[in-house]
């Protein structure tokens, strides 16, 4: 099922989210359900706070090459374990931001902690473009978002777009 998606501003996206005691059949419906919309919008990250769930879960699948298989990651209290010094620079979006892009500079390589949708332990490296959605997407459980790395000015013109944008929404 596809879910709405919250447009920025709003404050359940500037909230700090609560780590998942246990697995339910409710949060694996959540995740797919989080997967189906990510796909759809489309995007390639998408956070539980982002669809008005304030719990510590991600989805993540960066690859967005029509021919290669598909890498869905479910991510219950995902957790950076390590950061690479090296940083690299991304031009960042977000699907409750829509339509507006801007350069975030991030460590280029990040380990990451997870439980997966199994309630296994799991741990990865991951780099480029996958270390700098990861982190987006942890972000948003503490309720940062990736305008909040710009300087106020840029930031302040954005969010004045969006409150236009979600008035014409309300309109409609
Ligand atoms: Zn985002």
């Amino acid at each position: 099922m596809k879910l709405p998606i919250l447009i920025h501003p709003d404050p359940r996206l500037k909230k700090v989210c609560d780590p998942v005691p246990d697995l339910s059949d409710d949060l694996r419906t959540l995740a797919k359900d989080m997967l189906e919309t990510m796909y759809d919008a489309p995007g390639i990250g998408l956070a539980a706070p982002q669809v008005g769930v304030l719990s510590r879960l991600i989805v993540v699948d960066c690859i967005k090459d029509e021919e290669s298989t598909p890498r869905p990651l479910i991510m219950f209290n995902p957790e950076i374990l390590a950061s690479s010094d090296d940083l690299s620079v991304y031009e960042e979006g977000c699907l409750s931001i829509p339509d507006q892009f801007a350069d975030v500079t991030r460590p280029e390589a990040v380990k990451v902690a997870w439980i997966d949708e199994n309630g296994n332990s799991k741990e990865e490296e991951f780099d480029g473009l996958w270390a700098t959605c990861v982190q987006h997407e942890i972000d948003h459980l503490n309720g940062k978002l990736f305008i909040d790395y710009l300087k106020p000015l840029k930031r302040q013109m954005i969010t004045r777009k969006m409150v236009k944008l979600k008035r014409e929404m309300a309109r409609a």
